[in-house]
């Protein structure tokens, strides 16, 4: 069985990332929340503007009050106000000054803002008492950035932070990187639809609901094949026909050692190579990882097929640990791609047979000792998806490991970001 690692890199290497050219698209700003740049930004803008104050307070000479003091304070004759969004008109003359405010301007002939704090104002006059730092409070002209050099590069996803730097740049509309379209079909003819009156044996397909989810919280377009029973003939065409609208096509159940478990079998009939057949990993060891070749409806990389283990919390799993990476890889997004670990103090003790690596799902909080991880309440079997609510977390068992006390530190993959 492959460890997990290796089958992380393996998944990896067999995706080709979409076509910054070829693969793009413009949307406007504020539709933008989630993208990948196509493409690096650059701005004609220098960030600051223009040479402005940091302080409320009085934009002076420094030549004027660099020996000021308590006891040799300076007056200096106030030459106007300069309020946010205006432009001064004076120049600053030795014994001069104006009033500033943060944000604004600063006028020329200045080159340092003493803070209000500082200061003393009667009428048009304003009295230093203590000597600044020559071009203290100061932000000049280009200091965060300068015209013409990379702004944002292409990879970049775009959330709240860089929709506000592209809004500053006035970039209306952005290039970016098409979404990739996932396939997503559930396998079991005891699958129905979620307003089905349930007869004996049946159950909902939950895990298209999950799974079309978290397509697109990683960034793709769900595209949302249905639930298909166990018959060989209606899966071949179900996953035929999901292969060619496809970049990449999950489907769920299935892929285990079972009487009714076809999809290994259709996906060789339809002339896929298969790369992973299992992984060592609990819950979700049966993983199919496959590629079809390039072809007229995928003329430009090849289509990558995972066949994920039908028990919801395995379907989950699987997906966190190996397609999201995948699905972000190809949607053209800059590494790293697999999910963030951090060290967290698990609260409660944590076995596992030490034969595969397990994870353990719960709930990651942040303490003033730092991260803490509570295991999910209730059973970890894989078949129970009930206690999944509110999981952002799995906690890592290596393989050899059996036991991890509770206060020990454990590693842990972040699953609820993007
Ligand atoms: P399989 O991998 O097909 O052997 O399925 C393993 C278990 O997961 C069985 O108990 C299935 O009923 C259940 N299962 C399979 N597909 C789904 C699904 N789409 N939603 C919820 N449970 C499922
Ligand atoms: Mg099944």
């Amino acid at each position: 069985m492959l460890p997990a690692i290796q089958a992380e890199q393996q998944i990896l290497d067999l995706i080709h990332p979409l076509d910054a050219h070829l693969d793009r698209e413009t949307v406007a700003l504020g539709h933008a929340l989630g993208r990948i740049l196509a493409t690096t930004i650059t701005s004609k803008l220098d960030f600051p503007h223009w040479d402005n104050s940091a302080m409320d307070g009085y934009a002076v000479r420094y030549e004027d009050v660099q020996h000021c003091s308590r006891d040799r304070p300076v007056a200096l004759t106030i030459m106007e106000e300069i309020p946010a969004g205006t432009q001064p008109h004076h120049l600053i003359q030795p014994g001069q000054a104006a009033r500033i405010l943060t944000g604004s301007v600063m006028p020329a002939g200045a080159d340092t803002v003493v803070m209000q704090e500082d200061t003393q104002r009667d009428g048009d006059r304003v009295t230093i008492f203590t000597a600044p730092k020559p071009q203290a409070f100061v932000r000049h002209q280009g200091a965060f950035y300068q015209a013409g050099a990379p702004l944002l590069g292409g990879g970049i996803r775009i959330q709240a932070t860089e929709m506000a730097i592209l809004a500053a740049a006035q970039c209306a509309e952005v290039a970016v990187y098409r979404k990739p379209r996932v396939a997503i079909l559930s396998t079991g003819s005891e699958l129905v639809d979620l307003e089905q009156p349930l007869q004996p044996g049946q159950i909902v397909d939950s895990n298209r609901y999950a799974l079309m989810v978290l397509v697109a919280q990683a960034g793709a377009e769900p595209i949302e094949i249905g639930s298909i029973p166990d018959d060989p003939a209606a899966l071949k065409s179900a996953i035929a026909h999901a292969i060619a609208t496809a970049d990449l096509v999950i489907s769920s159940g299935g892929v285990s050692v079972g009487d009714y478990d076809y999809i290994d079998e259709i996906l060789a009939d339809l002339g896929a190579t298969i790369h992973i057949r299992s992984v060592a990993v609990r819950p979700g060891k049966p993983l199919t990882v496959a590629t079809f070749s390039a072809s007229p409806s995928s003329p430009h990389r090849p289509t990558l097929y995972f066949g994920l283990p039908g028990n919801p919390v395995s379907a989950l799993v699987t997906f966190w640990r190996f397609v999201q990476p995948a699905i972000r890889k190809l949607a053209g997004r800059l590494s790293p791609w697999a999910p963030i670990v951090v060290n967290a103090r698990t609260q409660q003790e944590l076995r596992s047979d030490g034969k595969r690596e397990t994870y353990v799902w719960g709930q990651v909080q942040v303490t003033n000792g730092g991260y803490e991880f509570h295991v999910a309440g209730g059973s970890q079997s894989s078949g129970n998806l009930i206690n999944l609510a509110g999981t952002n977390a799995l906690a890592v068992i290596a393989i050899g490991q059996t036991q991890i006390p509770a206060g020990a530190t454990v590693s842990v993959l972040l699953v609820n970001g993007d």
